[in-house]
């Protein structure tokens, strides 16, 4: 089975790197680059798992989380916060919102897919050869 991750992210790079580490470990990766895209992509593919960038560009994070959280198809997706922000109290706002788990950026690239699994309750991967 293979899993599909929808990336809502505006920052290029940072949707590069997640979109190349979860390719390699054999996932299906889409992207949208604001919460509007990323409400309309969710709400069109279903996907397995969301990772959700906070600081978004028109509707933060917080606000993208709680939209997608009403959806009914998607109450029970994981969704997992990833954020620059050092703030004291980002991990509780995100929870609140409805995440499911929480990503401190800059994005570690050795350890990022086995947090997202971790956090989203899925088995553990490793990196596909080639
Ligand atoms: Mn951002």
């Amino acid at each position: 089975m293979t899993r599909r991750v929808l990336l809502i992210e505006d920052n290029e790079q940072n949707r590069y790197l997640a979109t190349f580490l979860l390719e390699r470990h054999g996932y299906r990766v889409s992207a949208a680059p604001d919460g509007a895209a990323g409400l309309v992509a969710a709400t069109a593919e279903l996907p397995d798992g969301i990772l959700l960038d906070i600081q978004l560009p028109a509707m933060d994070g917080y606000a993208v989380a709680r939209a997608l959280r009403s959806v009914p198809a998607l109450a029970q997706t994981p969704i997992i916060a990833v954020t620059s922000y050092a703030m004291v109290g980002d991990r509780e706002r995100s929870l609140e919102a409805g995440c499911t788990g929480y990503i401190e950026k800059p994005i570690d690239p050795e350890h990022f897919v086995h947090t997202v699994e971790r956090l989203s309750g899925w088995p553990r991967t490793e990196p596909q050869a080639g």
